[in-house]
């Protein structure tokens, strides 16, 4: 069995996605996997993900050394969850292809919500976001998950105009540059008001420059209920939130927390509460000083 996390230094490690001796083992990762999607992972077998659908079993690791972009390309399930996510009320410049939740099994994707935009849509529900009704997957919780954000959110009037209008949720589409599907086509993704937004591809010639203007309460809202945030990665997406409750999981059991500092750089600081908090300068400033 593996520990809990006992230092910030140890952390560092599993905030990289480097093994380390705390981080859980891919067994204890598959467990909390099946345990996320109750409903359609019958059992882990040797190698294989078995679901209750009838279908072939899953191939959990396909054995394959691959780059960053290759997993981002043709991911298996272990590659899926090889970097585990940091939660908490902090944004730093994201590590080099640290994209935690990026990397996915659209095979497992497919049978967990469909294999095509029609099969999708048959589990489509209207979710209401401050007005709009927005179309997404009742699912594995899914809707029921964002209309808790919702509700949540609903208490902190002042974070209104970074939610609405929302930019959208449910589109059988691929992620753009690349072939594989975005999670908005199996209606489990939610963008917020572009307003605000930052994108990794916008971020200017020869690499990333990261920043965020999102208040992080938001953030926090949506992991608690099982949502991962685009603003966590190299390849960031700082609108975008994605129900990947086995993401959110295994950071609880991982200890893993995006407050701790890592890289020796002081991630960003939890932003003072209210809307007009500060997290585009000091994004700004932790860029400048990578
Ligand atoms: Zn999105």
């Amino acid at each position: 069995m593996w520990r809990r996390v006992p230092t910030g230094a140890v952390l560092l490690g599993l905030l990289a996605g480097n093994a380390s001796a705390v981080e859980p083992t891919l067994s204890e990762k598959l467990r909390l996997l099946a345990d996320a999607y109750p409903d359609a992972i019958e059992r882990i077998d040797v190698n294989a993900l078995v679901l209750g659908d009838g279908g072939p079993p899953i191939v959990i690791d396909d054995g394959k050394a691959k780059t960053h972009a290759e997993k981002l390309a043709k991911a298996d399930v272990e590659d899926s969850l090889s970097q585990i996510y940091p939660p908490g009320a902090c944004a730093g410049s994201p590590a080099v292809d640290f994209d935690p939740g990026r990397i996915r099994s659209e095979a497992l994707l497919k049978r967990l919500y469909g294999g095509s935009a029609a099969a999708v849509r048959r589990d489509l529900v209207s979710v209401d976001w401050f007005g709009e009704r927005l179309r997404v997957t009742k699912r594995h919780g899914a809707a029921r998950a964002l209309k808790a954000v919702a509700a949540d959110l609903s208490a902190r009037p002042e974070l209104r105009p970074y939610l609405s209008p929302s930019a959208g949720t449910f589109n059988w589409r691929p992620i753009a540059g690349a072939s594989t599907l975005s999670v908005h086509s199996f209606g489990a993704a939610i963008d917020l008001n572009t307003r605000f937004a930052d994108y990794w591809r916008w971020a200017g010639k020869g690499g990333t420059r990261y920043r965020n203007r999102y208040p992080l309460e938001i953030v926090e809202i949506f992991e608690k209920h099982g949502f991962i945030w685009g603003g966590r990665w190299y390849h960031f997406d700082t609108m975008h939130f994605e129900y990947r409750p086995e993401m959110i999981a295994i950071a609880r059991a991982a200890g893993a927390d995006a407050t701790v500092q890592r890289g020796g750089i002081k991630a960003q600081e939890a932003p003072v509460k209210g809307a007009n908090h500060g997290s585009h300068r000091r994004g700004k400033t932790l860029s400048q000083r990578r």
